[in-house]
């Protein structure tokens, strides 16, 4: 089968085209400033659509697209796996806008685009929710009154799920198990950055709550903090639009650096970007302190996503911190260049510490491929 795979986001559209069967990238691409056309983009969505299928007639030759398999943020608590796409199921993702403002909304205009340049093509909605479905309520449950979780469905929800559902797979697979019989903890390490604690295969905690903003530093997001802080610079004058952008666009390594990205923060080397190494790195081996207890007991570690799979020297930083579960790195096998999926801790290392690749459109494409021949 071949899968376009689409992830729209509000001003922005990223597709790849995937053979599921052999893992082959057949095309990808990405277009920009949506509803931007002063300067040079497409207005919206639909003719966001129209520049994919024009760049795709030029790389497929005539292939024929099976399916489409789209990239939706917030599938609430509805949605536990991906489901072939209907009406019903478009208004049920629409009702969940409030929980996702800036995603959903653009997902569904991915979805309602393709379903009016191709009715009869079948489409695919793959959570990044669903996979944290299985969280006992110990775990989603804040401690706030009940009518938040009632009235405005306030609870943990978790994010990343297709990439922790495909890492965790070939995390197993590269043991030698069944993915239920995986039982460890895994970090997602990317711009967003996200940490879930995996028992039998299955989610029982994660770092995001009900948003992305919460849990590990990330690109420029500051993850946990303090929530009366909020209250604080409320009081000071700060409106929700500021704190918004201070919480989720200014803060993180950005907020500690000036930069957000790792790559730049590592080759600098300031004092400032080894203090916020310092701060993400003991911030994230504290979730795997706490993550071990959860599982009753990591049997892996596994980094994955652009910091996890390259950044070694932060890597290094995390598993340092982890001598008290007797957990070790292998200084030359973390160092080797490239994100391959190997084992970088020691032989005496209580448990493997592994660097496994993610491929959330791989993840997208096989799903995708299993509802519509299920169908
Ligand atoms: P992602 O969102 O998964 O694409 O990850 C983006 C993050 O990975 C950014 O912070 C990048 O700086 C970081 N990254 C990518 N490649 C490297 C590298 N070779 N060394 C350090 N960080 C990297």
């Amino acid at each position: 089968m071949i899968i376009l795979v689409i992830n729209s986001g509000s001003s922005s559209l990223k597709y790849q085209v995937r053979d599921p069967d052999t893992g082959e990238r057949l095309a990808s691409g990405l277009i920009e400033r949506i509803g931007d056309s002063s300067h040079g983009g497409p207005s919206n969505h639909a003719e966001a659509l129209d520049r994919v299928t024009e760049e795709l007639e030029a790389t497929l030759q005539g292939k024929p697209i099976d399916a489409v398999g789209h990239r939706v943020v917030h599938g609430g608590e509805r949605f536990s796996e991906p489901v072939l796409i209907n009406n019903e199921i478009i208004r049920a993702i629409d009702r969940l806008n409030p929980l996702a403002p800036l995603h959903n909304p653009a997902n569904v205009q991915g979805i309602r685009a393709i379903a009016e340049r191709w009715p009869d093509m079948p489409q695919v909605a793959v959570f990044d929710t669903a996979f944290h479905r299985t969280l006992p309520e110990h775990a989603w449950r804040y401690a706030v009154p009940d009518e938040l979780y009632k009235k405005y469905g306030i609870r943990r929800y978790g994010f990343h799920g297709t990439s922790f559902e495909y890492v965790t797979r070939h995390a197993a697979q590269m043991l030698g198990l069944q993915a239920a019989d995986f039982t460890g903890i895994v970090a997602h390490l990317g711009n967003g950055a996200s940490v879930t604690a995996v028992q039998g295969g299955r989610s029982i905690d994660t770092s995001m709550g009900f948003t992305p903003l919460e849990g590990l530093v990330m690109g420029t997001r500051s993850g946990d903090i303090d929530p009366s802080i909020l209250l604080f610079l409320l009081r000071e004058g700060y409106t929700e639009q500021d704190l918004d952008q201070l919480l989720n666009r200014e803060s993180g390594l950005k907020g500690l650096t000036g930069h957000n990205d790792m790559r730049s923060i590592e080759e600098e080397g300031s004092p400032a970007g080894m203090l916020a190494l310092d701060i993400a790195s003991y911030r994230l081996a504290k979730y795997i302190g706490g993550y071990h207890v959860a599982v009753g007991g990591a049997q892996a570690l596994v980094f994955t996503a652009g910091i996890g799979e390259n950044a070694w020297r932060f890597r290094e930083r995390v598993v340092k911190r982890l001598g008290a579960l007797g957990v070790f790195i292998d200084d030359a096998e973390n160092q080797k260049p490239g994100g391959a999926a190997r084992e970088i801790s020691t032989e005496e290392s209580a448990f493997p510490v592994l660097v496994v690749p993610t491929d959330e459109e791989a993840a997208i494409a096989e799903a995708t491929a299993a509802v519509v021949l299920k169908k």
